[in-house]
């Protein structure tokens, strides 16, 4: 049986502090195909964006992995994520300004990309930028243009080809449209969508919005406080939810041929715990209309992709 693209199993991340460990990813596991889109949701604070920095090996010090194991084709990266990252994981920011070279012509930012990675002369990395500046819509006249003469949409689509431009395995997109204008932001989702189908490559797509999740992957996560809560095929967790946060997500998502002026979107009360403040049990108690007894004391397993008191083996104690 081959590998999958991506394997995490278990991973935890902890932040030091002087007084107590802040545990902010608690054994998150998942599997990722190539060409599969899979989706991270979940509100700030519950673990999304930390789970694509440990893949990258970008967390922020003092934050470090404490437990598990990430595998890109069945090689052991955690702990060497420099030898994968920009060649076989790209990594496309929510900022297109963060990552352009404002000094630099898009089109030098992205023969040095190519030439770095794929080892091509000027001329062949030249050419292949150009072809890549047409794959992202973008007139290849315009590569001897600056990130700043370029609109907001245009510079992320310049962020995909660079992204693309090594010709990575996997790609992570950490809320790569939510600086843009609500009118491009489809556009860029189902271009970034399409260009990776066509490659083969595999996207984790990062987002607070179920709407976006929705639209554009295969397969979803639901985090909350660091743990995995749900995980399924997106049309059927999106058609019958079953993890009360999950399903606090969509009831709290518009759906433009439902809702009015007038119409107020339910809240999940409460808010993301701190992870200085973690309750016991099920991290999402204080805000859950079904909470138990039992999910007070003890933290739900994760079973049959989901991690709630009110499925499987331990629902008999609730009462
Ligand atoms: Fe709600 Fe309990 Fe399920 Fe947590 S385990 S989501 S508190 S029902």
């Amino acid at each position: 049986m081959t590998a999958p693209l991506l394997e995490v199993s278990d991973l935890s991340v902890e932040f030091p502090q002087r007084r107590q460990r802040l545990q902010a990813l608690d054994r998150i596991s998942f599997t990722l195909e190539a060409g599969e889109v899979l989706g991270f949701v979940g509100e700030s604070g519950a673990g999304k964006s930390l789970t694509g920095a440990a893949i990258m090996g970008l967390l922020e010090p003092p934050g470090r992995i404490t437990g598990g194991r990430i595998t890109l084709q069945g090689q052991r990266i955690d702990g060497q994520a420099e030898s994968v990252r920009g060649r076989r994981i790209g990594m496309i920011f929510q900022d297109p300004l963060t990552s352009l070279n404002p000094l630099r012509t898009v089109g030098d930012q992205l023969v040095e990309t190519i030439q770095l990675h794929l080892g091509m002369d000027a001329g062949a990395a030249a050419q292949r930028a150009g072809e890549l500046l047409d794959e992202v819509g973008i007139d290849r006249a315009r590569i001897g243009a600056y990130p700043h003469e370029f609109s907001g949409g245009m510079r992320q689509r310049i962020v995909i080809a660079l992204a693309l431009a090594p010709e990575p395995e996997l790609i992570i997109a950490d809320e790569p449209t939510t600086a843009l204008d609500v009118s491009i932001q489809a556009q860029v989702l189902a271009l970034l969508r399409r260009l990776c189908k066509e490659r083969g490559a595999a996207v984790i797509l990062i987002t607070h919005d179920m709407g976006v999740i929705a639209e554009t992957t295969d397969r979803v996560a639901v985090l909350y406080a660091g743990r995995l809560v749900e995980t399924g095929r997106t049309a059927e967790v999106i058609a019958a939810p079953r993890h009360p946060y999950t399903k606090g997500l969509m009831a709290a998502t518009p759906n433009l041929d439902l809702v009015s002026v007038d119409t107020v979107l339910p809240q999940i009360p409460g808010s993301m715990p701190s992870l200085a403040a973690l309750p016991p049990g099920c991290r999402f108690h204080p805000r859950c209309g079904d909470v138990m007894p039992v999910c007070r004391r003890t933290a739900a397993p994760f079973i049959d992709g989901v991690a709630c008191h009110l499925y499987g083996a331990q629902t008999q104690e609730a009462g």
